[in-house]
Order: structure tokens, then sequence, then C-alpha cells
């Protein structure tokens, strides 16, 4: 997985700086921002998407960290939406894992 973007942001590889890190999941601003808050979660472990996930308690690291990263933004009284891309048809474009935060403004539904 040495080739994986995600995988080198994760161990630091590619220098960035964090919105939030634990021992498990690492959080950083999107490159190519959707919002005017648009974080990444993304588990240190590589999984290629959420369909290779094998161990519950990834979602719950995943999701416990994006609701941290939500509530350190002060983000919970307007809202915020997130957002598991997976697979081709799902609009996956980087194989690792990731979790999009996204807020700051009025996400349309359905989405494209
Ligand atoms: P997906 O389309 O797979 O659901 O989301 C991938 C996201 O990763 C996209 O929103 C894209 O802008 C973001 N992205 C791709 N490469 C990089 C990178 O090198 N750094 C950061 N911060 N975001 C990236
Ligand atoms: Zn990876």
């Amino acid at each position: 997985m040495n080739e994986c973007i995600f995988c080198k942001i994760a161990s630091g590889e590619i220098p960035t700086n964090y919105v939030y890190s634990d021992e498990n999941v690492v959080a950083f601003n999107d490159l190519n921002p959707q919002a005017p808050v648009h974080v990444l979660v993304i588990p240190r472990q590589h999984y290629a998407s959420s369909a290779a996930v094998d161990d519950p308690s990834v979602w719950s690291s995943l999701l416990d960290s994006a609701v941290k990263v939500a509530r350190s933004l002060g983000l919970e009284e307007k809202g915020y939406r997130m957002v598991i891309n997976t697979g081709e048809q799902g609009g996956q474009s980087v194989p690792h894992l990731h979790l999009h935060l996204l807020a700051g403004r009025n996400l349309g539904w359905p989405p494209g």
C-alpha cells in the first residue's frame, strides 16, 4: 500500500496539518473543498473502501472522530453532513476509506 496517498498522509510521509488525530484516525482539510468546511476523516489503517472493512471498531473510531471534529469546529448548531463514497458508482476517487465532513452552507439533496 506504499503508493496510497492517504496512507502517506496518515503516516506523515506527506506533511499535512491535521484537524484531528489519534492512534486510529487522522482528519485533514480536503484539497478541493466542496463547502466552506470540508474535512476528510480516515483510518490510519488502509481499507480500500467501506466495503473492505471487516472490523466494526473501524466504524466506531471513524464516526466518533468525525463527531469530535464537528464539535471542535462548532458545527452542531447549523448542522453538517457526513458522506462515504464507495466504489465507482458511489463516486469514490481515492481508494483508501475516507469520510467527508461537509458544512458551512446549505447542502442540496438528493446528491448528484
Ligand atoms: P472521493 O471522491 O474518493 O470520495 O474523495 C476523495 C477526496 O480526496 C476528494 O474530495 C479530493 O479532493 C480529496 N483529495 C484527493 N487527493 C488529495 C490530497 O492529496 N490531499 C487532500 N487533502 N485531499 C485530497
Ligand atoms: Zn491507504
